[in-house]
């Protein structure tokens, strides 16, 4: 099968404009690497329809598309809007409970029992991705709050409610957080992303509860509450994985921070050897459009520049008019960025003595720097924890990245890093064997050719299954 095949990922996130299994098997074609499925919307019995076609469709086109199962996390919303509409004054004063209600322009229901709590006067409230804009006058510290609307506008049903000034007490997962989680675990996510991560031990819980069922899924953090950028990098040390969800940081933080919040956690995220995805609005107008505007396409070209493992769409895929078109568009605008600008290759991230992996941070590195002087057309590595694989990607060579792995939870996990393809291998008999058998495989996938050049890293002794401590330059025959 023909596939377009980049460095930077795709991420489609999965609904109604693409659960068809024609349409979904186009998008692979066109580039796409992951599946995300947003708890936020939609049953169980819808999400398990979607993970059995893209198992359905890895199976029969020996393809290894991840499945990023997203949590909904704390969400904090409005509840039912009287007929559905209404609209808050700019100037106006209006009753803020945490009782249920029906919402109307004189008193509305938020759903976050500790709000009149935990708010202070002069706390922003922010309805509808900021749209509606509400200032906290008082609080009777139980139930109820009066609040003066700023910015004024509709409200309709269960509308999202952003809390940028308030220091909230929310569980990192709700029970429905850990319903899908079960879901997800029981029918084969490869990644999960926690929404509103606000701290380290976040991550930790949830990884808790994963390490108890015995499973190998990885765990991402979506960046979106101002408290984790004061912690960002102890999230990144405790995530396999980042998303910059730049809907609601964008609400959550000044928006015109967000640029830089961007670039800053995409360099971190590089350092730190963790596959980090920019998500929300990058080609928003093509829900509607068949092409999308000149500053999206620069916006998503950005991505690749400052170094994003991968590049996310959320309502394109999932609700959109042209599910297949926009990843078209899309890997067009990657795979000119990664064949025009040297600005992307070549990190130098010099192993840090101190690291517990020192030595086979060492080897990876400088396989990659050996890659990069050779002009070799891969660096090839045996991994079962991924490291590796996520490492190799780090330094992001030129060569491709081919990772062999015998953990079968690794193969499409590994999708979602920058320039990283894994196959799976179980023969380990000795190192000369693997290294001709991983080349004979390569080259039978017409991924290698006689004369190439390939940069091997592995661990002696190989039954060990250690970390990699050995390098060698092979040229193909
Ligand atoms: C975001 O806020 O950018 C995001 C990806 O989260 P969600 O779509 O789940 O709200």
């Amino acid at each position: 099968m023909n596939i377009k095949i980049n460095k930077t990922k795709i991420v489609a996130t999965w609904g109604p404009a693409c659960e068809d299994e024609t349409v979904m098997l186009n998008m692979i074609k066109s580039g796409v690497d992951v599946f995300r499925f947003n708890f936020s919307h939609g049953k169980h019995e819808k999400h398990l329809e979607g993970f059995n076609k893209v198992k359905k469709l890895c199976a029969e086109h020996d393809l290894n598309i991840a499945i990023l199962a997203d949590l909904q996390g704390p969400k904090i919303r409005l509840g039912l809007v009287r007929d559905n509409l209404e609209v808050l004054e700019t100037g106006s004063t209006i009753e803020i409970t945490t009782e249920s209600c029906l919402s109307t322009y004189k008193k509305i229901f938020v759903s976050y029992a500790n709000l009149a709590k935990e708010a202070e006067p002069g706390d922003a409230i922010l309805i509808d991705d900021g749209r509606v804009e509400l200032k906290v006058l008082t609080t009777d510290k139980v139930s109820l709050l009066t609040a003066k609307v700023v910015v004024g506008g509709k409200i309709s049903n269960n509308k999202g409610v952003n809390l940028p000034d308030t220091k909230t007490t929310v569980p990192a997962l709700t029970d429905k957080d850990r319903k899908d989680l079960e879901f997800a675990l029981a029918n084969g996510a490869n990644w999960i992303a926690l929404s509103f991560v606000r701290a380290a031990k976040d991550v930790e819980e949830l990884k808790e509860i994963i390490g108890e069922r015995n499973s190998y899924i990885k765990v991402m953090a979506k960046i979106e509450k101002p408290e984790a950028l004061l912690e960002i990098e102890a999230i990144i040390d405790a995530a396999d994985g980042i998303m910059i969800a730049r809907g609601d940081l964008a609400v959550e933080v000044p928006q015109e921070k967000m640029p830089l919040i961007q670039k800053d956690i995409i360099k971190r995220c590089i350092r730190k050897a963790k596959p980090v995805i920019v998500a929300t609005q990058m080609m928003e107008s093509m829900i509607e459009n068949s092409n999308p505007t000149r500053a999206e396409i620069t916006d998503v070209a950005n991505a690749v520049i400052d170094g994003a493992d991968a590049v996310m769409l959320s309502g394109e895929t999932s609700m959109g008019k042209y599910p297949d078109r926009v990843i078209h568009i899309m890997e067009k605008i990657l795979n000119n960025i990664e064949n025009h600008s040297e600005m992307i290759y070549d990190k130098q991230l010099i192993p840090n003595k101190g690291s517990a992996s020192f030595l086979s941070d060492a080897i990876c590195y400088n396989a990659a720097r050996m890659s990069s002087e050779l002009g070799a057309k891969a660096i090839v590595g045996m991994t079962f924890s991924g490291y590796t694989g996520f490492l190799l990607s780090s330094y992001r060579p030129r060569a491709g990245i081919f990772i062999f792995t015998e953990n079968k939870e690794l193969l499409n996990s590994l999708s979602l890093c920058w320039g990283v393809r894994a196959f799976y291998y179980d023969k380990f008999v000795g190192t000369d064997t693997t290294v001709r058998d991983v080349i004979r495989i390569l080259k039978e996938k017409g991924l290698i050719k006689p004369n190439d050049m390939i940069v091997n890293i592995g661990s002696m002794p190989l039954a060990a299954r250690g970390r990699a401590n050995m390098m060698k330059v092979t040229v193909v025959e």
